[in-house]
């Protein structure tokens, strides 16, 4: 967890990433006590076997018998560390099939999912995709257990044909008289400790190797190097509370291993106190420019600057508190109404007043006092016998309150009213404005009646800006923002028309 809280966004873009992190994952909990239990084992192993040893090499002509008892364990030792090679190298390899039966696992019982899960009926779809990758995988471990264990069945037969020899030849000692009948026991009984002592040596010691291993692929998670960092020795600061400027210069962007530029050559200014709107249909890049404006990836080309200086040049911290951002996918947290609306500004302590004002800004009061707990009520069902579940407008006010109880200087609204109806979204975006006290606002949104109280709108297509204006410049222009507001507005019409004719 507290490696996950520096890794690069871009890591979660990468499949080997996860592959690095599932294997992390699945061994960081019990290898490393493992390896030290086991090392204990050897320690307590070792002890014993030089007793049996000493017992048996204070007897003259028996010294060689130890020595072979320990000879014929040597390809089992080849055999054990080969195997537990093979075998780490397995388990790593197949990171993805594991992956795709949690995946398959998880979509089962998402709750999320289980609606369309049970209404498209995919549960068997699922559970045969989940089948057929077990198969493969587990195929492939038994192939390796079998040939492992084929191996130690035949090394088995040899070191017990070499002890059933060793002991005939002292039971004939013991006819020839040169032992007492009391000694084949002690070192038959020695010769057996040994034999079993180096077995659990061998067993041992394969185990810490296979520890090793999987804790040099933990270390190797935990080495991931971060790459958004400041790029300054000295990072600077952000000078909260003050003014804003944004510029964008040449920026162009491809997500990692991709050559597809979702971004094309974006050069653009926000001044102070704008409230900008960025338009585009689905897939233009608006979400995308907004993670490359807060940093959470770096432009593949060209830079942003905030007030005059690139933004890697910034304190990371510094520079993500300076952004009140509510995504397309905000957060759901499980924890209480208060709690989801203090998560905007955790470096202060909770300040009720300000949880109910944001609550009140985003519209999200009325159904609070309506909650059987009011501010405490818990939200969801995961932990709580009394959580609450909310509505996805519910959750979305809250999330709008979120940014409202922020004190961050540039506040991002990213398409977060997509649930909320246009006249709700005009009202919020009305409110955020008002509130706004000469904050930069940034608004993404797909409905372009809310545009128009900006003083800037940019418009993506594609990933190119295409136009830049208010709405009056852009609408005099007769260009692609008209071509989508008046498609918008039309539509309205039209709808506005069917109902008045069905009254
Ligand atoms: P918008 O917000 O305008 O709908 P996005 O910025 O989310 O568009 O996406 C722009 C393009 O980038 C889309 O073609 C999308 O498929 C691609 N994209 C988005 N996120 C990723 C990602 N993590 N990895 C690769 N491609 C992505």
């Amino acid at each position: 967890m507290n490696k996950a809280k520096y890794l690069d966004v871009a890591s979660f873009d990468r499949p080997e990433f996860y592959e690095k992190l599932e294997n992390a994952n699945r061994e960081a909990g019990h290898r490393p006590i493992q390896v030290l239990s086991e090392t204990f084992d050897m320690i307590s192993t070792v002890i014993k076997l030089i007793s049996y040893m000493a017992i048996i090499l204070a007897v003259p002509n028996m010294w060689w018998m130890a020595l072979i008892m320990i000879a014929v364990s040597i390809p089992s030792t080849i055999i054990n560390f080969t195997y537990r090679r093979k075998t780490v190298n397995y388990m790593w390899r197949r990171s993805k099939e594991r992956r795709q039966m949690s995946y398959y696992t998880d979509l089962m019982v998402n709750k999320d999912m289980v609606k369309e899960i049970r209404m498209f009926n995919l549960s068997d779809t699922f559970i045969k995709r989940y089948s057929d990758v077990f198969n493969v995988y587990y195929k492939g471990l038994r192939r390796l257990i079998c040939s492992e264990y084929a191996w130690h069945i035949g090394l088995a037969i040899i070191h017990s044909a070499v002890s059933c020899l060793f002991y005939v030849l002292i039971a004939l000692k013991v006819m020839n008289r040169e032992f007492e009948i009391g000694d084949f026991t002690l070192y038959t009984g020695a010769l057996a400790s040994i034999s079993a002592a180096v077995g659990s040596l061998i067993t041992h010691s394969a185990h810490i190797y296979e520890g090793t291993l999987f804790i040099d692929n933990l270390i190797s998670f935990v080495k991931e190097e971060q790459t958004v960092v400041p790029s300054v020795e000295t990072p600077c600061s952000v000078d909260h509370g003050a003014p804003h400027t944004i510029e964008f210069e040449n920026v162009s962007f491809s997500y990692p291993g991709s050559d597809k530029k979702v971004l094309k050559n974006i050069s653009l200014k926000f001044r102070p106190g704008e409230t900008v709107v960025l338009v585009g249909l689905n897939g233009a890049g608006k979400t995308t420019f907004i993670k490359l404006l807060t940093r959470l990836y770096d432009p593949t080309e060209g830079r942003i600057l905030l007030d005059g200086k690139d933004i890697k040049e910034y304190d990371t911290t510094e520079l993500y508190k300076t952004f009140g951002i509510i995504f397309q996918d905000f957060g759901k947290y499980a924890a209480s109404i208060t709690e989801n609306i203090s998560y905007g500004n955790i470096s202060k302590n909770v300040d009720e007043e300000k949880v109910k004002d944001a609550a009140v800004q985003a519209n999200a009061q009325i159904f609070i006092d309506k909650l059987p707990e009011g501010y405490d009520t818990p939200l969801m069902r995961y932990f709580e016998q009394n959580g609450t579940e909310l509505s996805i407008g519910q959750w979305q006010k809250l999330a709008i309150a979120r940014a409202f109880y922020s004190d961050a200087d540039i506040l991002i609204l990213d398409e977060p009213t997509a649930s909320l109806d246009p006249m709700a979204e005009q009202e919020i975006f009305n409110q955020f404005d008002a509130l706004r006290q000469d904050k930069m606002t940034i608004f993404v949104s797909h409905r372009l009646s809310s545009a128009t109280i900006a003083s800037k709108i940019v418009v993506l297509e594609y990933g190119e800006l295409v136009e830049e204006g208010t709405h009056k410049e852009l609408m005099a222009k007769g260009g692609k923002y008209y071509e989508l507001f008046s498609t918008q507005a039309n539509r309205y019409i039209e709808s506005m028309e069917e109902d008045s004719q069905e009254k």
